[in-house]
């Protein structure tokens, strides 16, 4: 174990609702010189394409970017009050990647008036700064341009409303930028080439399909990602290369088959120390779930953790066994699920500044049945909230005072082995029904990832009671019952803490956290395992019978089983419908009150390490240095400096 040193800062600062929190890698400097120039060429790649991810989030994203990052860059002469207005609001976009919370999928708006952000950017530009203008375009119209999605909170409301309301098409009220003039019903009427990754828009009244390749829509961002992945392959392990080769096709021709291949090479690759993904992944910001949002990550296993994980991932077909739902859908022979424990030296896109903290890739659920998948848990990302996450936070929803301590002594670890139950069983498992052809998102739709990270959550709620972690090493002897009351309190107390993060409407559009609504509520209303206590004033939700739990998870589990597996949307879309997506506005104005009286915060942003290589007189690099700038400000515009220049 490295030497930690306990003074260095977690939690950065506080940016209203947010926390921004520095993200360590102490392992990166153990590696080799080739495993660190290899890291080197990939996190280049892997900051070259986040320009690509701000234009799917909002049509408008760079240019406001541009316009912000022109008042922070030359701030002179802009009154005090007026640019710290303007530097909170900025970071709020630099962590939610635009104008829409994370979270919520809606719009938030500055604290500064349009008239003190067209004084401030001509203050700006008199002291050297360069504008977004279009050809021929002066400030006030690009100020006018930007002035609604800057300033008006009912222009473009949402990023991505799978639930607008009756009558109201879902990509139409969904602002981002994965579509242009389609509705859902166009869409759905148009066989798509490239439905992973290519923007679909309507021109002069035919569905075009703009893809993203070489050539092609971002054709800047990917030329750049392809030269630093090219360099990459001659200090990668063979696996790595073939796997790096096979990205580069499908980032040369957009092509599906490529994908496949890349997909395919990516998880055969098990064995090297270092690892990147680098693509359009993750389909949650796409109402209709079909395109993929832009995300990298590059990371090297943690070795001691990853014993852990590995020790599940090779009693996968145990687990599957045991699934508690129609026999008919599990697995005969569990393939390739491979699992390890991370330390992460940079995210961005779609999993930067807000990361997961577990990811199972590829999504293609054939390729998972076919191929298997990899697992990898983020463990300097957990460690960082777990280090920067306030006392105050278990005690203020907590019902005990044993409770608390329980959650103290095992929430933790109780956290890491359902995450890795939920990324390496929970995703892994199960088979669907061969009408679906391996595609059962085309059946769910909009629900589909909901229902996903249901099922997902659900087997790993099951398993965490399971005696047989205690029997393969992975729980410590005499101590599951403990873990697992820690666990189930911290779940049902968590779909009341996490309506702090809704504080408008009564309506919730994140995936996860309908996930987690959905299940809480489900055993509300079917079981025994939760009640709904008062004290003070304040609500709590109280775990009080785990059998109870365990049992109605199973039944829950067995039946969201069923719906992925048939593709029953009209199932989906009632359960959610029922217990995911509605909740009581005045339960969560109380939650609201509770966390800003402790100053809690709703969600984290996390600063990545940096690395620079260290060169010899002839110009090859002798070392790759890791340091970690601990400020928000200075890595946003070091990284938006990279990706505007060539
Ligand atoms: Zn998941």
């Amino acid at each position: 174990m490295p030497v930690l040193d306990s003074t260095r800062p977690y939690l950065l600062e506080r940016v209203g609702e947010a926390a921004v929190v520095q993200l360590y890698a102490d392992g990166f400097s153990r590696l080799s010189l080739r495993d660190k120039t290899l890291c080197w060429h990939l996190y280049q790649a892997a900051i070259a394409g986040r320009d690509i991810y701000y234009d799917q989030r909002y049509a408008h994203n760079l240019a406001m970017r541009d316009v912000l990052e022109a008042v922070i860059r030359f701030p002179a002469g802009i009154p005090d009050d007026v640019l710290a207005q303007i530097t909170h609001y900025t970071k709020l976009f630099w962590i939610n990647t635009g104008p829409f919370n994370n979270l919520t999928a809606r719009k938030f708006v500055p604290g500064f008036t349009r008239a003190a952000l067209a004084a401030a950017v001509r203050t700006a530009v008199a002291s050297g700064a360069t504008l977004p203008l279009r050809p021929g375009e002066t400030v006030d119209e690009l100020l006018e341009r930007l002035d609604r999605p800057f300033f008006d909170r009912e222009f473009e409301p949402v990023v991505t409303s799978k639930t607008p309301g009756a009558g109201r098409d879902i990509l139409e009220a969904s602002a981002n930028n994965l579509y242009d003039g389609v509705s859902m019903r166009e869409a759905e009427g148009f066989v798509e080439r490239y439905p992973l990754n290519s923007r679909l828009v309507k021109r002069d009244g035919a569905l075009v399909e703009e893809v993203y390749r070489v050539g092609g829509r971002y054709s800047d961002s990917i030329s750049r990602i392809v030269g630093h992945l090219e360099a990459a392959c001659a200090f990668a392990t063979p696996a790595m290369a073939q796997a790096l080769e096979a990205l580069v096709r499908f980032y040369r021709t957009g092509e599906t088959a490529a994908r496949r291949a890349y997909d395919i090479a990516w998880v055969a690759d098990t064995g090297s120390d270092v690892d990147t993904i680098n693509g359009f992944i993750e389909v949650y910001m796409d109402a209709r779930g079909a395109k993929g949002a832009w995300e990298s990550l590059v990371y090297y296993v943690h070795e001691e953790k990853t014993a852990a994980v590995e020790t599940i991932a090779r009693h996968a077909q145990w687990f599957e066994d045991r699934m508690p739902w129609d026999p008919r859908w599990r697995k005969p022979q569990v393939t390739g699920v491979s699992a390890r424990a991370i330390e992460v030296i940079v995210e961005c896109g779609d999993s930067g500044p807000v990361t997961p903290i577990g990811i199972n890739l590829p999504n293609d659920q054939e390729i998972r049945e076919t191929y298997g998948s990899k697992s990898v848990s983020l463990s300097n990302v957990s460690e960082a909230y777990e280090r920067s996450t306030p006392r105050e936070f278990r005690r203020e929803f907590s019902w005990s005072p044993d409770e608390v301590e329980r959650a103290e002594r095992w929430g933790a670890f109780a956290a890491e082995l359902t995450t890795n139950l939920h990324e390496i069983i929970g995703h892994g498992s199960g088979l669907v029904d061969e009408s679906l052809k391996g595609a059962p998102e085309k059946a769910l739709k909009e629900h589909f990832s909901a229902i996903e990270e249901a099922r997902a959550d659900l087997v790993a709620l099951y398993f965490v009671a399971d005696p047989y972690l205690v029997e393969i090493g992975v729980v410590p002897e005499g101590k599951l019952d403990e873990i697992v009351t820690a666990e189930y309190e911290a779940y049902a107390r968590n779909a009341l803490v996490q309506l702090r993060r809704i504080r408008e409407g009564s309506q919730i559009e994140e995936d996860h956290m309908r996930n987690r609504q959905l299940i809480v509520h489900w055993l509300l209303a079917n079981s025994e395992a939760i009640q709904i206590a008062r004290r003070d004033g304040k609500t709590y939700y109280r775990m009080v019978d785990a059998v109870a739990f365990r049992t109605g998870v199973a039944r829950l589990l067995a039946e969201v089983q069923r719906i992925k597996a048939e593709g029953d949307y009209a199932a989906a879309h009632e359960l959610l419908e029922t217990y995911g997506v509605h909740f009581d506005p005045d339960l969560r104005d109380e939650v609201v009150g509770r966390v800003d009286l402790l100053d809690l915060p709703s969600y984290t942003g996390f600063v990545m390490p940096r690395l620079e290589p260290v060169s010899d007189a002839s110009g090859a690099i002798v070392d790759v240095a890791i340091s970690y700038p601990q400020d928000l400000t200075t890595q946003m515009l070091e990284y938006s400096g990279r990706c505007g220049g060539s």
